[in-house]
């Protein structure tokens, strides 16, 4: 099979840049070293962050697809590059939760670490000039992002990458806290789940520690300064490798 010729910039976003392939159903996925949060007011370039964020994305991915998850994946290239069918995004963050933490604990009187059964799913307006506002359901209707079959489709298949994601983690001894997916339409209009998941879109704790600090080994960790963010994302990459097989290479 041919070399895949990388085209034009089609988005760059804070972690990532999509270009154009020479095929026009292919588009191919940079994994970038920049980290931000809180919309993007902390920022800094973590070398090894990119590489890392690609290789775990691949291996979940390619792990949820093996469980009939639809994805945008299609293989990797090489070590910050990978492979996707190219989607229309939906601007709706879809967040699940399992323990309280974060926005939820800013928000609500739930202390962190507080267990959330059945899990929460919070829907966010995917806009940074708007600080991605939680959606109300009459808010997501008013603004005809999707039909009410495409939400349910949408929370299933949250539901269904939680389920998945939380054994997996579970095997590997991380508590999968929360995290945040995108999903978004084909060309077929079918769903499928797009963007990443990795350190910087979940969060894991190590079950092996109880300390609050030591076991955060996600994006926690660059927000809340507490240093050894690559040694975190290295050590999701370890403990997940060891389980998954190696995913596809596109070509
Ligand atoms: N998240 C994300 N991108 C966002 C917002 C949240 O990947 O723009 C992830 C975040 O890393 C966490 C989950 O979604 O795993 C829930 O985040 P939360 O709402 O608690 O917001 P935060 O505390 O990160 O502000």
């Amino acid at each position: 099979m041919t070399a895949l010729s990388i085209g034009a910039l089609l988005h760059e976003g804070k972690a990532k840049r999509v270009h154009a392939t020479d095929r026009p159903d292919v588009a191919a996925v940079e994994y970038k070293d920049d980290a931000t949060a809180f919309n993007a007011l902390k920022k800094a370039s973590l070398p090894g962050k990119g590489a890392l964020n690609c290789r775990i994305s691949a291996l979940l991915f390619e792990h949820l697809a093996g469980r009939g998850v639809p994805t945008h994946f299609l293989g990797v290239l090489d070590e910050l590059w990978m492979v996707v069918r190219p989607v229309r995004v939906i601007p709706v963050e879809v967040v699940v939760r399992n323990i309280a933490a974060g926005s939820l604990c800013r928000q609500l009187p739930l202390e962190a670490g507080t267990p959330l059964d059945p899990p929460l799913i919070d829907l966010y307006y995917k806009d940074d000039a708007l600080g991605d506002p939680l959606l109300s359901e009459a808010r997501l209707e008013r603004l005809e992002l999707v039909s009410a079959e495409q939400l349910a489709t949408m929370r299933d298949l949250a539901l269904t990458v939680n389920r998945e994601l939380r054994e997996l983690f579970a095997a590997v001894g991380l508590e999968l806290v929360d995290f945040k997916i995108e999903l978004g339409f084909d060309a077929e209009g079918r769903i499928l789940l797009a963007d990443e998941i990795s350190p910087d879109t979940c969060r894991l704790w190590d079950r092996a520690t109880a300390d609050q600090q030591e076991r955060i080994l996600d994006k926690d960790r660059f927000r809340q300064d507490l240093g050894g963010v690559i040694e975190a994302y290295g050590e999701v990459l370890k403990r997940v490798q060891g389980v998954c097989p190696p995913p596809r290479v596109y070509g």
